[in-house]
């Protein structure tokens, strides 16, 4: 069985799914089968709620401040298990509860997820991965025709919720690209951050 829970560089990771409406150029789930102190995380089958509960409370959260829904896959296409596994976190661990997402999951439900999230999360960190449609769809070819645009709807959204939210982009894009995409950031009043890609 594939790990749900897994640490890396001391932060404690929840490997909900390995689906996604998303096929990234640079996806870890390429190259490897496993990030961290897992195994594989590679599901035969997506993990029930009970079961994402018992990886819980199997686990020793002393010493981490934040729970991140990551993984091999998006964490929103789980959305019913996220939103009542996050919520069972927080109220019997008392820990923080970060998303890291594609930002496509009210496109992939064809509703506004945010209120949904808002009742479980604390902060939203959104792949933005380019600065503009163009790149964007050649670097992460989602399912939807119009994924640039929804992307930013919904960390407009996020951002008008109250929710903590970020894009994030690769440090191995090109520096105009990160400044580029810096400034969208700072446009829509999000905040910004350059992740190390593995
Ligand atoms: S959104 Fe994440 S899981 Fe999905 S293809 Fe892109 S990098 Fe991989």
């Amino acid at each position: 069985m594939a790990d749900i829970l897994y640490t890396y560089k001391n932060e404690v990771y929840v490997n909900l799914t390995n689906k996604c409406d998303c096929s990234c150029t640079f996806c870890i789930r390429s190259h490897k089968d496993a990030v961290g102190d897992a195994d594989t995380l590679w599901h035969r089958k997506d993990p029930s709620l009970a079961e994402v509960e018992q990886a819980m409370n199997r686990f020793d959260f002393e010493g981490y401040e934040e729970l991140v829904y990551c993984g091999y896959g998006e964490p929103t296409c789980a959305l019913d298990n996220l939103i009542a596994s996050a919520k069972y976190a927080k109220e019997k661990y008392g820990i923080k509860v970060r998303v890291n997402t594609n930002g496509l999951g009210s496109l992939y439900w064809n509703r506004d997820i945010v209120p949904e999230l808002k009742e479980a999360v604390d902060i939203v960190s959104i792949s933005l991965n380019a600065p503009d449609e163009k790149k964007y769809m050649e670097v992460t070819r989602p399912q939807f025709d119009n994924a640039f645009r929804g992307m930013l709807d919904f960390a407009e959204e996020c951002r008008n919720a109250g929710l903590k939210v970020c894009f994030t982009v690769v440090d191995v894009l090109p520096e105009e690209e990160i400044e580029a995409s810096r400034r969208l950031a700072d446009s829509m009043r999000i905040g910004f951050r350059v992740r190390h890609f593995a």
